[in-house]
């Protein structure tokens, strides 16, 4: 766990608990005259080794380990020994460690958490601690926090109900936010909401390690929250609060009540609209025609879908397309069929995409009478993107557009490989999990992968840099927007419609740059505008060299 910032010279610290300082330690980087200084003769052999060396020894031991999950162990103990270290490591290739931190290493890590626990690196609040958060929040060693990600493990990527387990997400989301924008690790702060758990083999595990008891719902649930965003307020005042990976039932709830009244965003609704619409706005500059001339149809009509929908609303609503037209462009379709007016069934947030339509049982029969020019899967179901789904979308479009979302791997919609065979090499494809190259006949495509990772480290840079007050929907319209900029003719032409992964800190960079002017734009930054943005927005960039030791 982190201990500070910046040494200073009433703290200075030295000998063997310099070595146990994450953000302090350099272990055989220290040089001779830092081992003279500070007490630290005799703990190392006499070699003083370059970061380059330190790397090197690195990558040789994740090389050896048995399995990813080994992989994820070893990064989190470099993480909680040497935090440069681990940056280095993680910024020297982020396509390669990205999956390894996170998604899609970190479902197992958390599913695995009660086994694989180290060392404290986040806060936990518990239900029965909720009129003391104050005291908890005090208890973390760093006095300025600026990013906070809270779950409260209910919905776990498409994992579930993970309890206490869900840390797992906070922290490597958080590893993300510095490793592929930039910002500062020592200003962020992961938390685990703990209201008990409805998995019953969670709570029968006797090394479980979070509250015993069924999840709280209800008022009580829902006067925790409001305890823990005031906590937040009181003690950390400049932080903002990303939610991520609440249940259905909460997370729509939690951001509506919240959004106009701090900073916040929630990362799975907001975050994966802003990459699915980046996703479509590069993917019309092979297509061509605007938004508002397509016909976006969605298997799925929960968070994501509507989510996606909503900011495809507004992005039509900025370039000036009248609100009604550009809400008739998205029709969704759910496990009972197409979400239409005489559906008595429906969720508040899918009314508003509840055309006048008779009842569609049928998905392919949807894609016959809707005629779409893309269809988005966030169903959660494998497959169903089959081969008459590929083929009709092929029949009716020169280029459909076929973005199968849903996640892991196991969960898509379809793979690239099908798509891109069953549309005889004409679909426009990008998914939720990443496939590698598919070759038909002698075109190679490179599918790209909608990873939520393009928007919200950006975001986050974006925020803490500015300081915004609030976070809009039309933060993540311009998100979006500059990201399809970054997507070149060169991988265009291998129908690649993001940038290429292991470019993520200078697409970030970008992204940041256009969300904080947009930002002071709107008045809504808590800093001056400086002259230059894109150069103010490197300056706050976190670079993994060691700190000075005073
Ligand atoms: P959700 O539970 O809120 O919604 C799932 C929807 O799918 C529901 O509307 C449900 O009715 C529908 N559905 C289930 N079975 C169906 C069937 N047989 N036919 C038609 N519809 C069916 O889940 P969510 O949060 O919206 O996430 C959905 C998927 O999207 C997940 O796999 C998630 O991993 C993925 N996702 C991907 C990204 C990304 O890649 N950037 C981001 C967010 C979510």
């Amino acid at each position: 766990m982190p201990n500070r910032s910046e040494p200073t010279s009433e703290d200075a610290i030295g000998g063997i608990a310099l070595f146990h300082d994450p953000r302090l330690n350099r272990s055989t980087a220290f040089s001779q005259a830092e081992r003279e200084r500070y007490g630290l003769l005799g703990f190392l052999p006499e070699q003083v080794e370059t970061e380059e060396l330190q790397l090197q020894r690195v990558l040789e031991q994740i090389d050896i380990k048995p399995n990813d999950l080994e992989r994820y162990i070893f990064l989190s103990s470099l993480h909680d020994s040497n935090e440069t270290l681990y940056y280095r490591t993680l910024m020297s290739d982020p396509a390669r460690f990205m999956p390894l931190v996170y998604t899609p290493t970190v479902g197992e890590a958390c599913q695995k958490f009660d086994r694989i626990l180290r060392q404290p690196r986040g806060l936990y609040l518990a239900i029965n601690r909720k009129d003391h958060l104050v005291e908890i929040l005090r208890n973390w060693p760093e006095k300025d926090v600026r990013f906070i990600v809270v779950t409260d493990g209910e919905r776990i990527l498409g994992l579930g109900d993970l309890g206490v387990g869900g840390m797992g997400i906070p922290i490597g989301k958080l590893s993300l936010y510095t490793a592929c924008a930039g910002v500062p690790p020592n200003l962020t702060l992961p938390i685990t909401l703990d209201v008990g758990t409805n998995n019953e083999g969670l709570i029968a595990d006797p090394l479980y390690l979070g509250l015993r008891a069924p999840r709280i719902t209800g008022q009580a649930y829902d006067e925790f929250i409001e305890a823990f965003v005031n906590a937040v307020a009181t003690v950390y005042p400049r932080a903002c609060i990303q939610f991520e990976d609440f249940g259905f039932a909460h997370a729509s709830p939690i951001l509506a009540r919240y959004r106009e009244r701090i900073c916040c965003f929630n990362d799975d609704i907001q975050g994966t609209a802003s990459v699915a619409l980046g996703g479509l706005i590069a993917a019309l500059k092979i297509v061509g025609g605007s938004l508002s001339e397509q016909r976006f149809l969605f298997l799925g009509a929960g968070t994501a879908a509507t989510g996606i929908a909503g900011l495809l609303v507004q992005a039509m609503v900025m370039d000036g397309v009248e609100k009604e037209a550009a809400g008739q462009c998205c029709w969704l379709f759910d496990i009972k069929g197409l979400i239409q007016s005489k559906r008595q069934d429906l969720a508040d947030f899918q009314q508003p995409f509840a055309h006048e339509h008779d009842a569609i049982d049928e998905f392919t029969v949807a894609i016959e009478t809707l005629k779409p020019t893309v269809i988005i899967g966030v169903s959660t179901v494998a497959k169903a993107f089959n081969q008459t789904v590929i083929e009709g979308m092929a029949r009716i479009n020169g280029r459909p557009i076929i973005f199968p979302y849903s996640n892991p791997t196991s969960r898509s919609e379809c793979t690239a490989e099908e798509a891109y065979k069953w549309s005889e090499g004409r679909a426009v494809f990008a998914s939720g999990s990443a496939f590698g190259p598919v070759h038909v006949g002698d075109k190679t495509f490179v599918p790209g992968q909608g990873n939520n990772v393009y928007i919200f480290p950006a975001m986050g840079m974006a925020i803490y840099a500015t300081q915004a007050m609030r976070v809009t929907d039309e933060m993540f319209i311009v998100a979006a927007k500059a990201l399809a900029e970054q997507v070149t003719q060169a991988n265009l032409d291998v129908g690649l419609i993001y940038p290429p992964q292991g470019d993520i800190l200078k697409v970030s960079l970008k992204v940041a740059t256009a969300i904080a002017s947009h930002v002071f734009d709107r008045g809504l930054a808590g800093v001056e505008r400086p002259s230059d943005v894109e150069s103010f927005i490197a300056e706050k960039a976190y670079v993994p060299n060691y700190p000075s030791l005073g």
